[in-house]
């Protein structure tokens, strides 16, 4: 196949490269860099069935014209973290809402399969408890994260639209909480900024009480259920959640990081910022059914490489 791979720069994109040059595929991958990084990329440069295009793809695609027609694209673009996409709020709203209607315009003219890369965010701060895909959010429209939620809302409604009404092979994938080698370490996000506090002596930034809940999964597992729903039969118009169902308190996942780094726990309180989810926990029952699909890697052990990445990012004492 021909994947176009929006976002391929980044933590999720390019993990998902890897994956779909291992598989046998040809990749383009498209970035601007706004949040992911040339290093996400290096080791695969001009050594496989890959070209890169850097462009913003809220802007018109023009660049497609002189690759081979895609069988399936893959829209990953997005600055994803609180403080990437409070930073960037325009450019965030404008990446997913023209990004998937660029995406959707393609995918008409040369009969692609779309995968859009929605978020749990979609849910909010959520009112049902674990999140089923049925259920439709607690969002606050107009608070600091609805630049990122509401985008991801328009993606998936215009996506679900065109199947409707181009009959469009379009699939969703809300994506939980999701850790591992190439997240960036000034995301802001709580596992970079444990593993960087854990490793360079400083102590962990507990945000609010510490009781707000997260469930954390492994990128190795999180992009195996998104390649299963891209590449399976019959799944037009399916959203699913890819996530791993266990939950942490962010206390107890402090607790964790500072014993797998095998050092003393420091927490340091911090303001709980606005329209925090107070609890995120997916219902994975579709992805189990529909995919074959659930996650492998436990907390501590997708920690192990999580922290060695960090370490040789940024060497300690
Ligand atoms: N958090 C924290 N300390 C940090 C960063 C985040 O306690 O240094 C908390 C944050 O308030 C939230 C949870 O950890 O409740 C997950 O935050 P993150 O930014 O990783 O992702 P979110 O799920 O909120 O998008």
């Amino acid at each position: 196949m021909n994947v176009f791979v929006t976002g391929a720069a980044g933590f999720l994109g390019s993990h998902l490269v890897d994956r779909l040059l291992a598989d046998g595929d040809r990749v383009v991958g498209i970035d601007n860099y706004v949040t992911g990084s040339r290093a996400n990329l290096a080791h695969i440069r001009g050594s496989q069935p890959f070209t890169f295009i850097q462009a913003d793809v809220s802007q018109p695609w023009t660049w497609a014209a002189s690759s081979e027609n895609p069988d399936l694209i893959m829209h990953f673009a997005s600055p994803a973290s609180p403080v990437d996409y409070g930073r960037e709020p325009l450019a965030t709203l404008a990446v997913n809402a023209l990004g998937i209607m660029h995406a959707v315009a393609l995918a008409d003219k040369t009969k692609a399969r779309v995968l859009f890369a929605s978020t749990s965010e979609t849910y909010g701060d959520p009112l049902e408890h674990p999140q089923r895909e049925s259920y439709w959010g607690n969002v606050n429209p107009v608070g600091v994260r609805a630049c990122y939620d509401e985008a991801k809302r328009y993606g998936e409604a215009y996506l679900t639209s065109a199947v409707r009404k181009l009959g469009i092979d379009g699939r969703i994938v809300r994506i939980f909480n999701t850790y591992g080698p190439r997240m960036q370490p000034g995301d802001g996000r709580v596992i970079p900024n444990f593993c960087l506090s854990a490793l360079q002596g400083r102590p962990l930034t507990v945000y609010g009480d510490g009781r707000q809940t997260r469930s954390f999964c492994y990128v190795d597992d999180l992009i195996d259920g998104i390649v299963r729903l891209a590449r399976g039969p019959g799944l037009q118009g399916k959203l699913v959640n890819i996530g791993n169902p266990i939950e942490f308190t962010i206390e107890e996942l402090a607790r964790i990081v500072a014993e797998v780094a095998d050092v003393p726990l420091h927490m340091v309180p911090h303001d709980l910022p606005p329209d925090d989810p107070t609890r995120r926990k997916p219902d994975i029952t579709l992805a189990r059914t529909l995919l074959g699909w659930e996650p492998n890697v436990g907390l501590r052990e997708g920690l192990v490489s999580t922290l060695d990445y960090f370490r040789e990012l940024t060497p300690v004492a």
